[in-house]
């Protein structure tokens, strides 16, 4: 069953989730999402024709709250508060009021932690709507309290040569060996998509580490996070800027075996 059919169903119960977490939706299909909550004839589906529903489809509504995040940067934890104190304010048409987190990836670990008790409990006339690519950069204890709607395909799998390169370079990495990152990225001298697609599966490995180094230990399915977890977060912090750094420089420069070369020299420079 699609994403938003199974969630129009939970309707009919009155058992309909207040904290869900969409992934790898288009904002079109969240505007959907966001009328269910506040159409004030929702059956089978919202109506598309009271007024809810037509502010809801252009994201127009008073009762709805939208917080983003600007310039691939973090979403501040002082905005995610504000959010929170502005849930206990009554909504102003609809019958509830919807909160909107775009890009939820982008929220820090304080970030997601401010979330916590709020989309646990929500005031019950409070519906929280988080949108994300990939739902595997949110906490488990913030994925253990919503429900989930993937859209098929969203979270693309990796493939195994990039998993293992993206492994190899972060055990080399909690080692602090440099040769040993060099040869993990040979691979990559005459092939750019596996280059950007291990450094893609390295920030997992990255943000894992990152999460234990910040005190969330129950994250637990991968032993390179914990390994690298012993190089603390400034460094963990610094080495996931230089894989965006050279994400940024693989668009834009053509000479792979060079970029190659410097994926070793960047991390340890
Ligand atoms: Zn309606």
């Amino acid at each position: 069953m699609n994403p938003l059919t199974s969630f129009y169903r939970t309707f009919s119960s009155q058992r309909f989730p207040h904290a869900v977490l969409l992934e790898g939706a288009t904002r079109e299909l969240a505007a959907s999402f966001i009328a269910a909550w506040l159409c004030e004839n929702m059956a089978q589906e919202p109506c598309g024709v009271c007024s809810h529903c037509q502010k809801a489809a252009n994201w127009g509504h008073v009762d709805v709250t939208v917080l983003t995040n600007v310039e691939d940067k973090q979403i501040p934890v002082d905005d995610v508060r504000a959010l929170v104190a502005q849930s206990y304010v009554k909504p102003n048409e609809a019958a509830r009021r919807v909160f909107v987190i775009e890009n939820a990836h982008k929220l820090n670990l304080h970030g997601q932690n401010a979330l916590l008790k709020c989309i646990e409990e929500p005031p019950p006339s409070v519906c929280f709507l988080l949108l994300t690519p990939n739902k595997k950069e949110l906490l488990p204890t913030i994925l253990s309290r919503v429900t989930l709607y993937s859209l098929p395909g969203a979270a693309a799998e990796f493939s195994e040569e990039a998993l293992d390169a993206a492994e190899k370079i972060a055990h080399a990495l909690a080692q602090n060996d440099e040769w040993a990152v060099l040869s993990a990225t040979a691979p990559f001298d005459k092939a750019k998509p596996l280059m950007l697609e291990s450094l893609t599966a390295l920030k997992d490995h990255l943000r894992a580490a990152l999460l234990i180094a910040g005190g969330a230990g129950e994250l637990a399915e991968n032993t390179n996070a914990y390994q690298l977890a012993q190089l603390g977060s400034a460094r963990l912090s610094r080495l996931a800027e230089r894989v965006q750094e050279l994400e940024r420089d693989a668009e834009r420069n053509a000479n792979q075996a060079l970029l190659r070369a410097r994926i070793s020299a960047t991390f340890f420079s």
